[in-house]
């Protein structure tokens, strides 16, 4: 993917990169912000590539491609996901990298952003596999990670397992246990209760947060997630659980429709059937009183007041967003809206909670992870739950209270708080950072 420079400003092939790009000049444009600032934060401080070779169960030797992008690391470590995806990129990365600055600057936590992953096809791979290629992997970002550096966590189609592959081969290579390095890891083994369902709380607190400005009753709202991933199913059921109508639900295999309410504890059912298997699967959930609809984005465009895009990028964009019925969008997934499609969104008067402010819960659960770790000491899940709710809460409401008094978007009002803390600090230190 090639970068070019258009106007003095850094741009990329790569949809990823350049929506982070042009998000973020747009916002710093706006913010008056140094030129030389704009520079620093147009590029990641580190990018390592490695190549990954893995024994296959037949005994052939297939080289992965893997990443890790550190964006920046002025406000701390750095930290975010590793993904294992068919179609990941460097440039993939650095863009996702970056959208991780804004995240936990936004959030009000102690870190920079990263992102990394491996090119493969997670659900072609057996675990024996998948384990010898997430330790060789780890082996190789080993040099780049710490507690004190750079501390991953779980992604699309990576969690606690993958975790605890990397963070054993990397304790073994350092010679002493680490387990503030990463975070995701499981409840048993230094993970965090409430980790899990933290991105599905946050984004369900967003949406709840919303109605309560609007005045509108959540037992009345009909809501679609596009998406079952952990990210997904979190949120449809904690939004069911707080009283609204799960009209759609969507993974690869389709999209389950009904507007008179999706039994979400019957689909997790589902996927524990298919845990065992090479994928989460919600095949076959038509039987629960569902419409099948064909592809997993119909659940952009079905009846409903809110959407949670939660699947992938750039599902919301100049062909589809006129398609969208929500009034209110919370995006789940990173960057699932283009540029262009949230201009259409927009003059259509909707209202799109944006990705790095909407899907925080992750991250910052993954800090009160690594506060745990630090520390030798575990909270309660109602501690962890309670912090998080307040914390999303108040984000929340700061980025609508900013967006409705300067008259700008969500997201453009989430992206000046975030860029703010991110270059006061790079101004503070200095840029040879
Ligand atoms: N992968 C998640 C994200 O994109 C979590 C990152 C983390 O916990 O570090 O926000």
């Amino acid at each position: 993917m090639a970068d070019r420079i258009v106007d003095g400003r850094r741009r990329s092939d790569n949809l990823i990169l350049d929506t982070a790009l042009r998000d973020f000049y747009g916002a710093a444009d706006e913010m008056h912000l140094d030129e030389g600032l704009i520079s620093i934060l147009s590029y990641p401080e580190r990018r390592v590539d490695v190549s990954v070779p893995v024994e296959m169960e037949d005994g052939h030797v297939k080289v992965f491609k893997g990443y890790r992008v550190q964006h920046s690391t002025a406000l701390g470590p750095s930290k975010g996901g590793i993904r294992y995806s068919a179609d990941v990129t460097g440039a993939d990365c650095e863009g996702l990298a970056m959208l991780m600055t804004w995240k936990c600057s936004l959030g009000g936590i102690p870190y920079g952003g990263g992102k990394g992953g491996i090119c493969c096809d997670p659900t072609a791979l057996t675990m024996r596999e998948k384990e010898r290629m997430s330790r060789t992997f780890g082996a190789r970002i080993a040099p780049i990670i710490g507690r004190w550096n750079d501390v991953p966590a779980p992604d699309m189609y990576t969690g606690g397992q993958e975790m605890v592959w990397i963070m054993d081969t990397i304790c073994k290579m350092v010679g002493h246990f680490e387990p503030a390095m990463l975070t995701g890891k499981p409840v048993d083994y230094w993970g965090a209760k409430g980790r899990t369902e933290a991105t599905g709380r946050g984004l369900a607190t967003c949406g709840l947060e919303l109605m309560k400005l609007k005045g509108l009753d959540p037992s009345k709202m009909k809501i679609a997630v596009q998406g079952f991933g952990n990210v997904g199913s979190y949120t449809a059921l904690l939004l069911k659980q707080a009283g609204a109508t799960i009209v759609a639900i969507s993974d690869t295999t389709g999209t389950y429709y009904n507007p008179n309410g999706i039994n979400v504890e019957k689909a997790f059912e589902y996927l524990d059937r298919d845990a065992k298997k090479r994928g989460r699967k919600l095949s076959g959930f038509e039987k629960e009183g569902c419409e099948k609809l064909d592809s997993v984005n119909d659940a952009l465009f079905v009846d409903c007041d809110f959407l949670f895009p939660c699947a992938v990028q750039g599902v919301i964009n100049e062909n589809s967003a006129n398609k969208v019925k929500a009034k209110y969008v919370i995006e789940g997934a990173n960057s699932p809206t283009t540029p262009e499609g949230e201009i259409i969104l927009n003059d259509a008067g909707k209202i799109v909670v944006p990705d790095f402010l909407a899907n925080a819960g992750g991250v910052i659960g993954s800090y009160f992870e690594w506060a745990q770790n630090l520390q030798g000491f575990s909270w309660t899940e109602e501690d962890y739950n309670k912090r998080l709710v307040s914390l999303m809460a108040e984000n929340f409401n700061k980025v609508w209270a900013y967006a409705m008094d300067k008259k700008v978007t969500m997201r453009r009002s989430a992206y000046i708080a975030a860029i703010k803390r991110v270059s006061d600090i790079v101004a503070l230190r200095g840029v040879y950072l």
